[in-house]
């Protein structure tokens, strides 16, 4: 067979498979055009999830009669004249192919009115063919229009999901430029029905319309270093959800998706404030850095992109939520036993959540300033009511609690599992596993970071079996847990002896210990330092095992020991699995019951 070279609407065609996946991709591409040309509002409609109808109208600069024609041809833009200009982008686009490739699968219209002309262009085509230019009349700005997409490439309508998935997926690239362009307003509908309408705003308010109920949840994020700064919002620590849907990384005004940037995040609260297994954070994260730093054009629809420093980056995200969730868990909760009562305490700040509605957002205020206040969130008067019922408290003499700071008293011990004090604004409810194997798991990380590992070689070695492909992966990160202090002898295939292991391991059950590691590092050892990763949980579950048991009947020198120490421990919201450890009733809350 000779060579032949295909005709542009062919090989535009065979382009737009890497361009133009789902109708998501179309809105992708023209609202990042849309934004490009400067447009102040763009409106999107979507007619059965884009598949049907996709219309884009934005306010922007538009595109002259002249220019028209050019903007439909593949590696024809305005935007970038040599291949330096890639390191230097300040735009979405630059690649010049989003609207070839697009009309070239679809039946589309490109109508548009720069502010001097005194008519409005379009330009129609059928799978890449095109008409004249023809005299039209619109307002200043751009219109898009891309009906049957695919139609002409039928094959690829097979991969298409649902009206409702793909609709969904639209939105998912919607909010994402809504997030990084709070002060451009974007309004959609759906079939005729106007389902979204961000009017410009700031960004904390702009969070607010897209993270809806769970910007309740999220505490700020501030951090700078020389060449970069990472700013938004993250989850409070305790407010995790159940899937990622709720995770924005942007890097210079880009969204991307970066699943080792999101693991980074997750692992900031995992090393700090704790994280439950089954949640992940919601964040708004923005990423601003050198554009020298970051190439963008590594993925075709530019979803990903590739940093020069990628370890950096992983640890100033990391660094920057610790940052923030310090702010909320450690710096702020110093106050939680009130010194003096004209201080603003943690009561004020959760008798302020009670309020019915929220006020909006003052200028200068912050989400910090509004959203330290829900630090664990309150159960309904229902669930407190029943909770109350079943309380079986053993009151002490009414103990006065005897630390440098005399606010706190004991009241006691509930149904031996948790430990009721009082301060001068409310009642803590304790529970006393919780409280203590976060205690326990601080004392023990700190003599770990504080002092080297001794080997504690054991007098008679364990044998532990484990699974053939699990005695390999231990083999293979013998350096790492010789690190650690293991001592492991191969024997067989299938069997491991333990011979040494570190003194703060002394005394564990060392098959289950090993058993831990196996499993950390089957899953994760995504991050940056894994001989940290794996103590971490290594210790965590020594933190868990000694600790006082949920059901222990503890006597009072062991409560006020718990509750003396509390007031010292610097995470002191969860447990170090994440799960609360405590949770305050303002007496404010209590007299709002009682009609007080
Ligand atoms: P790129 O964005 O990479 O330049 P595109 O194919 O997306 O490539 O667009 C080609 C050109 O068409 C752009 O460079 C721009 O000049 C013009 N253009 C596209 N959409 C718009 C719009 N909404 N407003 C103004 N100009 C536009
Ligand atoms: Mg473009």
């Amino acid at each position: 067979m000779s060579i032949k070279v295909l005709p542009p609407e062919i090989s535009n065609q065979i382009a737009a498979g890497e361009v133009v996946e789902r109708p998501a991709s179309v809105v992708k591409e023209c609202v990042e055009n849309a934004l490009d040309a400067k447009a102040t509002a763009i409106e999107i409609h979507l007619y059965d999830g884009g598949k049907q109808l996709i219309k884009i109208v934005d306010n922007g600069v538009g595109i002259s009669q002249t220019d028209l024609p050019k903007a439909i041809l593949r590696h024809a833009t305005s935007k970038i004249a040599t291949s330096e200009d890639l390191f230097h982008l300040q735009q979405y686009g630059f690649r010049g192919e989003a609207l070839a490739a697009v009309a070239s699968v679809s039946d589309f219209t490109l109508l548009s009115k720069t502010p001097s002309a005194e008519d409005a262009f379009s330009l129609q085509g059928q799978a890449g063919v095109f008409e004249e230019v023809s005299v039209s009349s619109a307002n200043d700005g751009t219109t898009v229009i891309v009906e049957n997409l695919f139609t002409p490439v039928p094959a690829r309508l097979e991969y298409l999901k649902t009206d409702e998935a793909e609709y969904r997926a639209c939105l998912k690239e919607i909010y994402g430029f809504a997030l990084a362009n709070p002060n451009v307003s974007f309004t959609v509908f759906k079939a005729d029905k106007k389902r979204l309408d961000y009017p410009s705003t700031t960004l904390e308010d702009r969070v607010r319309q897209v993270l809806k109920k769970t910007s309740e949840g999220l505490c700020p994020v501030n951090f700078e270093m020389p060449n970069l700064k990472i700013s938004g919002f993250t989850s409070e620590p305790g407010k995790g959800l159940s899937n990622k849907n709720q995770q924005y990384l942007l890097v210079n005004g880009r969204r991307i998706e970066d699943h080792r940037l999101a693991y980074a995040v997750r692992e900031a609260y995992v090393q700090s404030a704790g994280i439950e297994k089954h949640l992940f954070p919601a964040f708004v994260l923005h990423l601003t850095i050198d554009p020298i730093l970051v190439d963008v054009n590594v993925h075709p629809r530019k979803l990903e992109v590739k940093f020069a420093e990628p370890s950096e980056i992983f640890s100033a995200f990391k660094t920057a939520v610790i940052k923030a969730l310090e702010n909320v868990s450690y710096q702020s909760s110093k106050n939680d036993f009130p010194r003096n009562e004209g201080s603003r305490s943690l009561a004020t700040e959760n008798a302020r959540s009670l309020l019915p509605s929220r006020n909006p957002m003052m200028p200068g205020d912050t989400f910090k300033s509004q959203n330290l206040t829900s630090k664990i969130a309150l159960p309904s008067f229902a669930d407190r009511n029943q909770a109350l019922n079943s309380f079986n408290v053993s009151v002490t003499e009414n103990h006065v609690f005897e630390a440098q700071d005399e606010s706190i008293r004991l009241i006691g011990q509930a149904d031996n599992k948790y430990i009721v004090a009082q301060t001068a604004s409310g009642i803590y409810f304790f529970d006393q596993h919780a409280l203590h194997e976060r205690q326990r798991f601080e004392t023990f990380w700190q003599d770990y970071k504080n002092s080297p590992i001794t080997q504690q070689p054991l007098l008679v070695p364990e044998t532990v079996s484990l699974p053939e492909d699990q005695v390999s992966l231990l083999h293979q990160y013998q350096t790492v847990l010789t690190k650690l202090g293991f001592s492991l002898d191969f024997k067989a295939d299938d069997t491991v002896e333990i011979r040494g292991v570190s003194d703060l391991l002394v005394g564990q059950d060392l098959a289950v210990v090993l058993g831990q590691c196996v499993s950390f590092l089957e899953n994760e050892k995504i991050g940056e330092n894994v001989t940290d990763q794996i103590m971490r949980k290594l210790l965590e579950y020594k933190a868990c095992r000694g600790a006082v048991m949920f059901g222990d009947k503890l006597e009072v020198a062991e409560m006020e020991k718990l509750i003396q120490d509390f007031d010292s421990t610097d995470w002191k919201l969860l447990c170090p699995h994440g799960r609360p450890n405590h949770h305050f009733v303002p007496f404010a809350e209590l007299d709002g019951y009682f009609h007080r």
